[in-house]
């Protein structure tokens, strides 16, 4: 434990240096921490990435190292945040951010406030179950979005693809430059690929039945997307939006806008920005 904690010192430390900013004019730290977390108590209950992480008191320990206020947030939940007070969910009162990179997270924005739940497990949207007959799913069940729509799922897809001949392009990049990923799946797609074209379009038809849920069970204003696999635009989220508006409720469907996240990799610290802020003004 010791050790990470020295590593976040070295790391705060090189991005003051970077950005020319002393210790002393810091006002409070933010720690967006991946699953659950106890904001409260700011307490990581467990770390998977951090084997011996049991119930660690995350923010009175680095309290007492820097003399600062800290706080801590789930990261996907920082980052949402940080989307609706800066980014493509400005002014909106009722906002989902979900977030797909290797896997598939997000957080939920409810009369302007994130609601966390009741352990601060809140917005797993990427474990919401799109087939049950789907593939096995790190959780423990069976075809979560994440299971199907991750970059990690797209990428999986076109290894096959690159295996079976369905895809020269991607058998040729792979050759080239290792195991096959959605970043050069995209790549592909550009170059005329069909069959990458083509596991986005599914990918991204799962990920419109999950957000046709989203949409009927939080009638939002605007669902903000974020994350690597994000920037694959429209190869992804053409299809997600026709699913969503075949699927959802006319009601709740009505006005729903769908947008890029703004902030990219930022969006995170920009929520434990504004946290720490809102903190300071009571
Ligand atoms: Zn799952």
């Amino acid at each position: 434990m010791e050790v990470v904690l020295e590593r976040i010192e070295e790391s705060l430390d090189a991005a003051l240096g970077k950005a020319g900013v002393k210790r002393e004019r810091l006002a409070g730290l933010g720690i967006a921490s991946p699953g659950a977390v106890d904001v409260v108590r700011g307490i990581v209950p467990n770390a998977p990435q951090l084997p011996g992480w049991q119930d660690v008191p995350l923010a009175r320990l680095l309290e007492e190292r820097f003399g600062l206020p800290t706080l801590l947030e789930n990261d996907a939940s920082a980052a949402a945040l940080g989307e609706h007070r800066f980014g493509a969910g400005r002014g909106s009162r009722h906002m989902l951010y979900i977030t797909v990179s290797t896997g598939v997270g997000g957080g939920i924005i409810i009369d302007g406030d994130l609601y966390r739940g009741k352990s601060g497990a809140a917005g797993e949207m990427g474990h919401v179950i799109i087939d049950m007959n789907g593939p096995a799913c790190g959780c423990g069940a069976r075809g979560c979005l994440e299971s199907l729509a991750s970059g990690t799922a797209i990428a999986k897809r076109g290894e096959e693809l690159a295996e079976s001949g369905d895809s020269p392009i991607l058998a040729r990049l792979r050759k080239e430059e290792g195991p096959v990923t959605a970043e050069m799946m995209e790549r592909a797609a550009t170059m005329g690929d069909a069959a990458s074209r083509e596991a986005f379009r599914q990918a991204g038809h799962y990920f419109g039945v999950a957000l046709a849920g989203f949409v009927n069970v939080f009638d939002p204003e605007v669902i903000v997307i974020g994350g690597g696999v994000a920037k694959a635009g429209d190869l992804l989220l053409e299809q997600a939006r026709v699913t969503m508006e075949s699927l959802a409720m006319t009601q709740p469907l009505k006005g729903v806008r769908l947008a890029v996240s703004e902030l990219g990799e930022f969006a995170g610290a920009m929520g434990m920005v504004a946290r720490l802020r809102e903190e300071a003004e009571g």
